[in-house]
């Protein structure tokens, strides 16, 4: 069976990565971030964790923070990350563990929200829009939020929440918020603001903002988010969300997570240089090849184009660097349905309606393993 929304269209496509035939339907629907499972493979033992039968088996992890189940030794390696990566400003401000980054949304939004209020706040966010923002906030019909769409449209008054993903999923654009009206407040979803992705501008400081393992080191499978929250309401708030909805977050996870970050910490203050370099670089590199790669068959392309990132300063490496995207937004020449099109070529991938726009796009993910990247590129390269 396979698992969340791929699994409506998917029953009869290959999982992604699994061996590809030449007839087999190519998954590139879902992110999901294996394209750095051989840098974690030639760690070795780096990053191995023994847990014994005793260990870690009370609710509790810190009694003395306010996120009373997140692991001192993760909250730690959260912040030395950011502060070695130079993306978010940590000092002062409040962290919040989830059990993914899809959990913390959801506490974001209620932590926003009021009971009180006379009808559900509107929540929206720029199109072409991350499509699981209207799915979570439609899903439960709940009293507190509703579901408003494309925020350049937006022009109501009143409290709304905008949510500002950047660099941007679908269509890796840098983001600002939009609305800029009385009564708002934001969500910035900062999932693939980390270099290997896009370049490192500034240390981004916003009330609510939210980063995740999966998309960081490609670690989807332990399901740690966190949040980084200026103001101790909206903490508490969002702690309280957890608490009900899952009683805290996995405290094994909690503790490779730590190790996984600690090793790229690590990496930066020499005590575990690798002959590939530190994670980032590796990642830049390898993505910096795909999108080469991607943007040569899409040269000679009569059928599809792909959007332009403009070279900017990245404090993090020191030099002008493009954005090289975890997804590849495809745009059909014409009017043709992008999705359809690569459908009828044994490719699946997500159209833009999903994403509040034309089905003229589509978008691809290009995270995954080499053998898909690859298969991918040789069926897109027939269609030309
Ligand atoms: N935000 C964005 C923009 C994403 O692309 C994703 C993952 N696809 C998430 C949030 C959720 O990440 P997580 O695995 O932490 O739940």
């Amino acid at each position: 069976m396979v698992g969340f929304d791929m699994a409506s269209n998917a029953t009869k496509a290959s999982l992604p990565s699994a061996k590809n035939s030449a007839n087999s339907i190519l998954n590139l629907v879902q992110g999901d971030p294996t394209v750095f499972e051989p840098y974690w493979r030639d760690q070795g033992d780096k990053c191995t964790l023994v847990i014994s039968g005793d260990d870690l088996m009370s609710y509790y992890s810190d009694y003395g923070n306010i996120c009373w189940f997140l692991q001192p030794q993760l909250a730690e390696a959260i912040r030395n990350i950011h502060r070695d990566v130079g993306n978010a400003v940590v000092n002062g401000r409040h962290i919040v563990i989830g059990t993914g980054s899809t959990q913390l949304f959801q506490a974001a939004l209620y932590a926003l929200s009021s009971p009180a209020g006379p009808e559900p706040v509107t929540v929206v966010s720029s199109a072409p829009y991350y499509s699981r923002y209207p799915e979570e906030i439609e899903f439960l019909s709940s009293r507190l939020y509703k579901w408003g769409g494309d925020a350049n449209t937006f022009d109501k008054d009143g409290p709304y929440i905008e949510v500002v993903n950047s660099p941007n999923n679908p269509d890796g654009g840098s983001r600002h918020a939009v609305v800029n009206r009385r009564g708002g407040r934001l969500i910035h979803d900062f999932a693939y603001y980390w270099p290997h992705y896009a370049p490192i501008t500034a240390a981004a400081d916003h009330d609510i903002m939210l980063f995740t393992l999966s998309k960081c080191t490609g670690h989807a499978g332990s399901r740690i988010g966190w949040a980084i929250v200026k103001d101790i309401e909206v903490a508490k708030k969002m702690i309280k969300f957890v608490e009900f909805n899952s009683l805290g977050v996995c405290k094994d996870s909690q503790l490779r997570t730590a190790k996984i970050l600690e090793t790229i910490s690590n990496e930066f203050s020499n005590l575990g240089s690798t002959k590939t370099g530190n994670f980032f670089e590796y990642g830049q590199r390898l993505m910096a090849e795909r999108w080469r790669k991607l943007r040569e068959v899409i040269k000679r392309s009569k059928v599809f184009s792909l959007p332009k990132y403009p070279k900017e300063y990245c404090n993090f490496f020191g030099e002008f660097m493009e954005s090289h995207p975890a997804f590849a937004w495809l745009q059909s020449n014409g009017s043709m349905d992008a999705e359809i099109l690569l459908r009828t070529h044994k490719m699946m991938v997500k159209g833009g309606k999903c994403f509040g726009v034309d089905p003229k796009y589509a978008r691809v993910s290009v995270v995954g393993r080499e053998e898909d990247f690859n298969l991918f590129l040789e069926r897109l390269s027939a269609i030309i």
